[in-house]
C-alpha cells in the first residue's frame, strides 16, 4: 500500500501518473480512465475496445541542437541544456486531449486535469449526480492501482 496520503482524489490521478512509486505510466492511467465508459462520456478518442494506447515515448539526442540551443521538434521551443528539453518532450505538453468535461467542453490531456476541474467547481459539472459515480468510479480504479504495486 502506498505510504503516501492524499487530501483530493485529483492528488491521487497525479501520483499514479507520475510513475514514482508505481509502475504506472501516464499512458496506462489514461486508458484505464477510459476503460471505466461513464456515462456522459469524458472520452475524447475513440478508441478500439479493450486496446492499450500506443505509447509514445518522445527523446531527446544531441541532434536536437540547432548552434544555439536544444530545439523541441515538435513545437520549436529551445532549451539550454538537453536536460531541461527532455524534461519538456517528456511531460504531458505534446499528449493529445482525452478527456472533455460534459458541460463546459474544456479538454484535457490528464484524467487528473479533469479530476482537478471537478474539485475546483469551475463550471458546475460537480453538481451533477453522474459526477459522483463518475469520481467514486476513478477512486476505486486508483485505490487498487496504489495497493497492487
Ligand atoms: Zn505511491
Ligand atoms: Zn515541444
Ligand atoms: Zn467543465
Amino acid at each position: 500500500m502506498c505510504p503516501k496520503r492524499f487530501k483530493v482524489p485529483s492528488s491521487i490521478a497525479q501520483h499514479i501518473e507520475s510513475g514514482v512509486c508505481h509502475k504506472s505510466s501516464r499512458a496506462q492511467v489514461t486508458a484505464a480512465a477510459h476503460a471505466l465508459k461513464f456515462v456522459p462520456t469524458i472520452s475524447i478518442s475513440r478508441r478500439i475496445e479493450g486496446r492499450t494506447p500506443r505509447v509514445v515515448t518522445y527523446y531527446a539526442t544531441e541532434r536536437a541542437f540547432n548552434g544555439t540551443a536544444y530545439e523541441c521538434y515538435l513545437c520549436h521551443r529551445t532549451f539550454r541544456t538537453l536536460r531541461a528539453l527532455n524534461t519538456h518532450v517528456s511531460s504531458p505538453v505534446h499528449n493529445a486531449n482525452e478527456f472533455r468535461c460534459p458541460k463546459c467542453k474544456r479538454k484535457f490531456k490528464l484524467i487528473s486535469g479533469f479530476m482537478q476541474h471537478i474539485e475546483r467547481e469551475a463550471c458546475g459539472i460537480a453538481r451533477f449526480q453522474a459526477v459522483g459515480d463518475l469520481t467514486k468510479g476513478l477512486i476505486d480504479l486508483f485505490k487498487k492501482r496504489l495497493t497492487l504495486s
